[in-house]
């Protein structure tokens, strides 16, 4: 296999490396967290204008990018423990407690607690525990008997997207349900509390919006399209399709205990357990008692804003590729690690690339600077910019996404593997905030496949964009003030990166990333991308789905893989030899090798979709249908395997193997 030696810096890139600085970062988060900025408030309005205005003040051009779309916001809720009378005998508080140690819980917000896109209605029924509402947790309820309808489902935060588990529980005929965070998953259980350390505590809720998110991403009802574009031709579910129609609230540990407590029937297994220090029960609720469970939510379709930075290359159009970096802006309340600390640093991106700018460096390729809103209910606003951009996109060559750039201290990246040799080779040039090593020393090069959850998702997943998404974070868990009021400036001043060294340290990868990506005016050279790693990639997908499949006939995705192995071999080689003539390498040559190299990604994506979910089109991989956030590879044959549907099974094989032909034929035209 081809590595390329580690490429030393440029004058440009040591020049950039130079800019990020933990003092601009802090400020620049302390202001975007000054107040809350839910998509499409006051708030984030007035954030929009900050980061336009800050792109401008660093010589990026910017505009405003207003989407209209549906949105939800909380107007009231409560949730009840009712004795066999009817009488209530305990009352969930659904707020957050305010902190004297940080000043910014003291506000409304705290109160509003509330799923997006959950509808409103009243409910009283018995309540029974699903775990984490996976289609094996309802399994093993049914299994013991347990009736799930005309029930509220209790659930727990955690393994998948939460509109996942809301979607599980209406299929199974549930009324309501109501989701609370577990200490297991980032609470007592993970360590110190806030404000005594960063997990969650005791009435802390997980806001988030519940929508469908593997089977479409975006507004659920594109209230954007001029012209009224059709979400079932786009995506073949209806609006409600895609949210549910039953009721759903978030609680906090603090709430859910009594509910859990009052829960009878049999003694759940193991996996059914958490952190708390009771006996977890299958339900129904003891001796006749009932919960009930009120939601009332605002539905509006109303704009959210964008904020389009954009640095022009110096190729003429017809050869431009476009390399965007996006982040998104809109928070559940203050959001200062989600989103808002990959906010800060891709203005520290901006003032970096704006020194460059200064000294007189163009870049070759266009590089725009995204901060989407609308992220928090379905990544609304990026997949509108990219549904009603599709033409810019087109000769796109990659994006590089940062959501929550720092919750922790563990160096993590998801991407397309063609991408991996390129991260790699620039973790090597940034240090880690702590050891002091090349961040390469701290990572274990292993480039997870892009599930979903975040804004690359339109990109990767429906224009088949090379992508990338980075982050710091805790090691295996998601950190612990996550989509709560306590996501503030303070939690990231005392708890998250007090010295906001780690802001520095991923404001330095995305601009080196985005720097070798865009390339430099008037010096054309082979792209960084390794498509000899992306050609691995596929054979080990191959190989994974092949373990314990004997009913299958793969021989045409092999061939496939082989064939696009030894394009991409062939490729590489070109490119290495190409690289090695430097300056006077053949333009035209570099140009055409370019093109392919650079477009390559969308051939993997199937003209048709996935099966029974065609707004996804990339073959290689998919948010899974029960997962959301986790990706599945080859999804079209995963999925149908899951669901023993053998013919599907084996014409996702084929169409795979169509996909991963034509790829090696563009990449390699005349082999
Ligand atoms: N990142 C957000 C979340 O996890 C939005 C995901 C979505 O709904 O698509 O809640
Ligand atoms: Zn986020
Ligand atoms: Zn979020």
């Amino acid at each position: 296999l081809f590595r390329a030696p580690r490429k030393a810096l440029t004058p440009e890139e040591t020049a950039f490396l130079k800019v990020p600085n933990n003092a601009s970062a802090r400020a620049s988060l302390e202001f975007i967290t000054s107040k809350p900025h839910v998509a499409g408030t006051a708030g984030d309005l007035e954030m929009a204008e900050y980061v336009k205005t800050t792109f401008e003040k660093v010589g990026i051009a910017a505009v405003l990018d207003p989407q209209k779309v549906l949105l939800t916001y909380p107007v009231s809720s409560s949730l009840e423990l009712l004795d066999v009378s009817g009488k209530m005998v305990a009352k969930a508080s659904l707020a957050e407690d305010t902190l004297d140690s940080d000043p910014t819980t003291h506000t409304w917000w705290r109160n509003h607690t509330f799923n997006g896109y959950s509808p409103s209605g009243e409910v009283t029924a018995p309540i029974v525990y699903a775990n984490y509402g996976l289609p094996e947790d309802f399994a093993a309820l049914e299994e013991a008997g347990v009736e799930v309808k005309g029930s509220i489902v209790l659930m727990r935060y955690g393994e998948c997207f939460r509109g996942l588990k809301a979607m599980n529980a209406q299929k199974a005929g549930a009324l309501a349900s109501i989701i609370y965070s577990d200490p297991e998953e980032d609470g007592y259980a993970k360590g110190s509390v806030y404000p005594y350390g960063p997990w969650r505590p005791k009435s802390s809720v997980q806001r988030g919006s519940i929508q469908f998110i593997s089977l479409c991403a975006g507004d659920p009802t594109r209230a954007y399209s001029p012209h009224g574009m059709d979400v079932e031709k786009l995506c073949g579910f209806s609006s409600k399709e895609l949210i549910p129609q039953i009721p759903v609230l978030p609680i906090s540990y603090g709430d859910a205990l009594v509910f859990l407590e009052s829960l009878g029937g049999k003694e759940a297994p193991n996996n059914f357990r958490g952190a708390l220090n009771i006996t977890y029960r299958f339900g129904p609720t003891k001796g006749h008692y009932k919960v009930r469970v009120k939601v009332e939510n605002r539905f509006q379709s109303s704009p959210v804003w964008n904020v389009i930075g954009t640095i022009p290359g110096s190729l003429p159009a017809d050869l431009d590729q476009p390399v965007v970096l996006g982040n998104h802006r809109d928070a559940w309340v203050y959001g200062a690690a989600d989103p808002n600390s990959g906010t800060a640093q891709l203005l520290e991106v901006a003032r970096g690339l704006g020194q460059l700018l200064r000294t007189g460096w163009k870049p070759l390729r266009t590089i725009y600077l995204c901060s989407w809103s609308g992220e928090e209910y379905g990544l609304l606003g990026s997949t509108a910019w990219g549904e009603v951009h599709e033409s810019i996109l087109r000769r796109a060559l990659a994006y590089v996404n940062v959501d929550t750039g720092v919750s922790g201290p563990h160096f993590r990246a998801s991407g397309t593997p063609s991408l991996a040799q390129l991260l790699g080779d620039v973790l090597g040039h940034v240090q880690h905030p702590e050891s002091k090593k090349p961040l390469s020393e701290h990572w274990s090069g292993k480039l997870y496949s892009l599930g979903s959850g975040s804004d690359y998702t339109i990109f990767i997943d429906h224009l088949g964009i090379p992508s990338l998404d980075m982050a710091f974070s805790p090691r295996d868990a998601q950190y612990g003030v996550y989509h709560s009021v306590y996501d503030s400036f303070t939690w990231m001043a005392t708890e998250g990166d007090p010295d906001f060294t780690y802001h520095v340290a991923m404001a330095q990868l995305w601009g080196l990333v985005s720097l070798r990506l865009a390339g430099t005016h008037a010096l054309q050279a082979p792209l960084p991308m390794n498509l000899s790693i992306q050609a691995e990639a596929i054979e080990a997908y191959i190989a994974e789905i092949k373990e314990n499949i004997t009913s299958l006939d793969f021989r045409r995705l092999d061939e496939a893989s082989s064939t696009f192995k030894a394009a991409a071999a062939k490729t590489m080689a070109e490119a290495a030899h190409l690289r090695q003539m430097g300056q006077k390498a053949p333009h035209e040559e570099v140009t055409a090798l370019n093109e392919r190299v650079g477009l390559v990604e969308r051939q993997f994506l199937l003209s048709e979709g996935l099966p029974g979910r065609k707004w996804f089109r990339h073959c290689l991989q998919a948010p899974g249908l029960y997962t959301g956030y986790a990706a599945k590879t080859l999804p079209g044959i995963y999925e149908a395997i899951q669901a023993k549907h053998w013919d599907l099974a084996q014409s996702q094989i084929l169409a795979t193997a169509l996909r991963v032909e034509a790829a090696a034929a563009y990449l390699a035209p005349s082999s």
